[in-house]
């Protein structure tokens, strides 16, 4: 039984929503060329502003703005551009309420998780990266290591803020200038963190920000002025961006889907691995690419597991993202609900058993109760695909090399979880999983010091910590 809590919302009095926004070029805000979206509160679906569709003359003007800042920005000694970083940061956290109410609402995901998570981190990774700006010559990518130029990046909608600041913060640090397009359901944010930069008096083109959708985010990757490709987002969209610049000069990172195993051994402590599992999966709604989407549990203690997962499932509040109680907030977008329920209906259908806790959901908005499916084996396509919603598969194993077999037979390849009580165990895992990042008895746990980035169809290149800056920069790690 979930205790009840009375309403705790957090007051969005501190964000001021304009009616309409233009875009972000060479320092300032302009009307686009092309027409208008909305982007919608998706708890609500009300409307929260109209926001311009950069066209490809847009996203031309935003190249040539970052084109002209370059010269000076590279130029500038390392530590002056680590002070506007620093500026940056320090804003971001002054202003970390407005950042994280506006999040919230433009997203659906709990104002706690915002509040507490996602915004602490985009501080953070201002300040880690404003700390490499002048010792870029220590990354040991050899004594005098230079920026590529013009980078053009594109986020998704599932972190807007997080994943502008894993891509905007070491880019600007090494010296190159930006170009960034946000996710059409979530631009609001960064249109916010464009304000922050005029308010730390970056120089006027170092960043630029044009929203729009798909067809804008193509006319960043494949101006022929960008040198450098950031994307974040499906894996879909990621072969397309690669081979579009195929050919090209263009140096590019693509940080895509994944389909995480999270492994517990019978010697695990098992309440502890039932918190890992519960925020592994139902974190942000499950739209986290390193989600802990696949659970394999050891057959010997599978239903001990599952009953105390359930009852622990039984007590999270789902609902309004802006009340202070709320685990589960709402499913990014229509669009979004309509993917994760085609596939739990799929998983139904070959035959998989499902199970949600019973929770009343708002009659507005898009939500999808906290599921887990038992029963399900390698072949289902909810074992093989990536749901991006809060749905767990659950399988089970014997030994831990079939726990490996299990966990690496994926396409994909981004983090893996261990929960267990030997240290030998966890070594010997870590280093036979196929997975970019591998967490032992804890999971989605976040640092801007520690690379980031998949195997196989997750992508590849690294983001974040030391790794991350060769990114940024010519020369190889
Ligand atoms: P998406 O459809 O691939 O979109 C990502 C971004 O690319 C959006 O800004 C999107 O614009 C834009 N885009 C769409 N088509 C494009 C094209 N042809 N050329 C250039 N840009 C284009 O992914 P999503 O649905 O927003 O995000 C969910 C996916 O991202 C999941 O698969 C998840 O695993 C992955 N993800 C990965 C990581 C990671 O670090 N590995 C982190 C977060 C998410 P619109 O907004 O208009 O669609
Ligand atoms: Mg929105």
């Amino acid at each position: 039984m979930a205790f009840e809590y009375a309403p705790a919302p957090e007051s969005r009095a501190i964000v001021d929503i304009k009616a309409s926004y233009g875009l972000f070029i060479d320092g300032e805000f302009v009307d686009g060329h092309g027409s208008s979206f909305k982007t919608i509160n998706p708890a609500t679906e009300e409307t929260l502003a109209e926001v311009a569709e950069a066209d490809a003359a847009d996203v031309d003007r935003a190249v040539r703005a970052a084109r002209r800042a370059f010269r000076g920005w590279s130029r500038m000694p390392g530590k002056e551009r680590a002070k506007y970083l620093f500026r940056i940061a320090r804003i971001i956290q002054e202003r970390g309420r407005e950042l994280a109410v506006l999040e919230s609402i433009d997203n659906g995901k709990p104002i706690k998780e915002s509040r507490d998570v996602d915004v602490p981190q985009v501080a953070a990774n201002f300040f880690y990266f404003a700390g490499w700006a002048d010792k870029l010559e220590y990354a040991g990518l050899g004594p005098d290591p230079q920026p590529h130029g013009v980078a053009g990046q594109v986020i998704p909608w599932n972190f807007p803020l997080l994943m502008l600041a894993w891509k905007v913060a070491p880019a600007l640090a090494c010296g190159n200038t930006v170009v960034l397009k946000p996710a059409e359901t979530t631009p609001l944010t960064a249109l916010l963190f464009a304000e922050i930069c005029q308010q730390a008096d970056l120089p006027p083109g170092v960043v630029n920000i044009v929203t729009g959708a798909g067809a804008t985010g193509h006319a960043v990757v494949s101006h022929p002025d960008v040198d450098k490709v950031a994307f974040t987002g499906s894996t879909e969209v990621g072969k397309a961006i690669a081979r579009a610049v195929a050919g090209s000069e263009k140096k590019v990172t693509l940080e895509l889907g994944g389909k995480a195993a999270n492994i517990v051994f019978d010697d695990a402590p098992i309440d502890q691995a039932v918190e890992g599992i519960v925020s592994g999966i139902f974190f942000n709604q499950g739209h986290v690419c390193c989600a802990g989407s696949r659970l394999l549990v050891q057959e010997s203690v599978a239903e001990e597991v599952l009953g105390r997962l359930k009852r622990r499932m039984s007590t999270l509040r789902i609902g309004d993202p802006l009340d202070k109680n709320t685990d589960i907030g709402a499913i990014n977008s229509a669009e979004q609900l309509g993917r994760i329920r085609e596939l739990a209906e799929i998983g139904d259908s070959e035959g998989a058993e499902r199970w949600s806790p019973s929770c009343d959901l708002p009659s507005s908005g898009f939500w999808f109760p906290p599921t887990v499916f038992t029963g399900v084996t390698q072949a289902h396509r909810i074992a093989r695909e990536e749901i991006f919603g809060p749905v767990l598969s659950v399988l089970t194993f014997r030994t831990p090399s079939e726990a490996v077999e299990k966990a690496n037979n994926t396409p994909y390849g981004l983090s893996a979880g261990v929960w267990t009580d030997k240290g030998s165990r966890i070594l010997h895992m870590a280093s036979h999983l196929r997975a970019g990042v591998v967490w032992a008895n804890t999971f989605n746990k976040f640092d801007p010091a520690s690379p980031f980035g998949g195997y196989k169809e997750s992508g590849y290149g690294r983001e974040g910590g030391r790794q991350g800056l060769a990114s940024y920069l010519k020369g190889e790690i």
